[in-house]
C-alpha cells in the first residue's frame, strides 16, 4: 500500500486496494485460492454469468476495533448465505472454513486500507461467485471463480443522521414468492434498476417493494430489509419467502430479544404502516436507515420523529455500531479476529 487515504472523505465507492483473492473450482474441486494483484479477470465470452446471471455475492465489513484488532463481523452468517444462494442457481457451494479463510487472507493482505478505530468507517468486503465457463445452451457452467475484494468505506452519518422517504412504485416488483429474491443472486439487482430510478427521479432515495402476489403486505426496501416498532414497543419485520434474510436484521432481533423486547416476524399489511412509531431499513452498509416517510400512489405516511431515530431503532443502531467495534462486549461471538 503506498496511497495515502483522507479516512474522513471516504464514501460507500469503488477504490482500488493492493490485492483481492481468488478461487477457481473445475472437475468437483476448489483450488487454494491466489491473491491477484490485477483487478481485471479474462473471462470466457459464453460464461454463463455474462448470459445467463448465474452469480451470487456478498457484503460485510471488518473493523479496527478498540484494542487495535482488525475483526471481521458475522462472517459464519454470510459463508451459510451464500451456500443458500449457490445452490438455488446450481453453483458449487463454497465451504465454510473456505469462506472464512478467504475473507481473512484478503483482509491481511489490505490491511493497510482498513479504516482506524475512530475514523467510523470500516473495510467493506465483497464476496463474488459465477459460473466463468462457457455454456450456449441454458445450463450450469462447468467451472466458477470466487472472488474476494475489499474497499475502505466511510462513516455514513458523518453528516449526522438523516431520515429518508421512501416511495412503492406499483408497477414493478423486486422478486416473485418462489423466485430467487430470497437469495442474493445478481439478476435481482438488474431488475430493481429500473424502478430505482424512477423512485430517484421523483425525490425518493429508496423503493419499498410489496408482496408480488398481492401488492397488499410489505417485502422489503430495495436493498435492505423493512423493520418498525409499534406502538406497544414491539419490534416487527416481514416474514415472506421473497425477501433476503438480512445479516443485520438478524442482528437486530438478537439485540432486542436480549434487551427484553417483543419480536414479530409476520406478514404486515402495508396499512399497518401508520400504527408504527419508527420505522427503518437496514442492512450491512449503513446498519439502519430511519425512514420517516413513505409514499404510495396519493397516500403520504409520516412516521417517526422528523430529525434522527426514534428511541428504541437508535438505541439498536448504536449497540451494533459498539459491538463491531468492541465498546460493548461480543457477547455471542460476532467478531472473527483477523
Ligand atoms: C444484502 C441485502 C440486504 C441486507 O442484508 P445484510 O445481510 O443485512 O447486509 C437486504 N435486502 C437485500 C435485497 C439485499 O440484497
Amino acid at each position: 500500500m503506498d496511497k495515502k487515504i483522507d479516512w474522513q472523505s471516504l464514501e460507500f465507492s469503488y477504490l482500488d486496494t493492493d490485492c483481492h483473492i481468488r478461487y477457481t473450482w473445475k472437475n468437483g474441486n476448489w483450488d487454494q485460492g491466489e491473491i491477484r494483484n490485477d483487478p481485471y479477470i479474462n473471462i470466457h465470452i459464453a460464461a454463463t454469468a455474462l448470459h445467463y446471471g448465474q452469480s451470487a455475492f456478498e457484503g460485510l465489513k471488518a473493523f479496527t476495533c478498540n484494542d487495535g484488532k482488525v475483526k471481521i463481523f458475522r462472517a459464519d452468517e454470510n459463508a451459510k448465505r451464500m451456500e443458500k444462494s449457490a445452490s438455488r442457481i446450481l453453483m458449487p457451494t463454497i465451504p465454510e472454513s473456505m469462506f472464512i479463510e478467504a475473507v481473512t487472507r484478503v483482509t491481511k493482505e489490505n490491511i493497510g486500507y482498513v479504516p482506524p478505530y475512530d475514523s467510523g468507517g470500516s473495510l467493506y468486503i465483497r464476496p463474488l461467485l459465477f459460473g466463468s465457463g462457457p455454456r450456449i445452451g441454458v445450463q450450469p457452467s462447468g467451472e466458477y471463480t470466487f472472488i474476494v475484494f475489499v474497499l475502505p468505506v466511510g462513516d455514513y452519518y458523518k453528516g449526522g443522521i438523516e431520515p429518508v422517504s421512501a416511495v412503492v412504485v406499483d408497477r414493478y416488483d423486486r422478486s416473485a414468492p418462489n423466485g430467487v429474491g430470497h437469495v442474493k443472486v445478481a439478476g435481482n439487482y438488474a431488475a430493481s434498476l429500473e424502478p430505482r430510478q424512477i423512485a430517484q427521479k421523483m425525490g425518493y432515495p429508496i423503493n419499498l417493494y410489496l408482496d408480488a402476489k398481492e401488492h397488499r403486505f410489505i417485502d422489503e426496501f430495495g436493498t435492505s430489509n423493512f423493520i418498525a416498532i409499534t406502538k406497544f414497543g414491539t419490534f416487527v419485520t416481514p416474514s415472506s419467502s421473497s425477501i433476503l434474510q438480512s445479516i443485520t436484521n438478524k442482528t437486530l432481533m438478537s439485540l432486542a430479544k436480549d434487551s427484553g423486547m417483543k419480536i414479530e416476524e409476520r406478514p404486515i399489511q402495508f396499512d399497518e404502516i401508520q400504527d408504527f412509531t419508527e420505522v427503518g431499513a437496514c442492512g450491512t452498509a449503513v446498519v439502519i436507515t430511519p425512514v420517516n416517510r413513505i409514499e404510495r400512489g396519493d397516500r403520504i405516511i409520516e412516521v417517526g420523529p422528523q430529525n434522527g431515530f426514534g428511541p428504541i431503532l437508535g438505541d439498536l443502531y448504536k449497540k451494533v455500531r459498539s459491538i463491531q467495534v468492541g465498546e460493548l462486549p461480543d457477547k455471542h461471538g460476532w467478531l472473527t479476529e483477523v
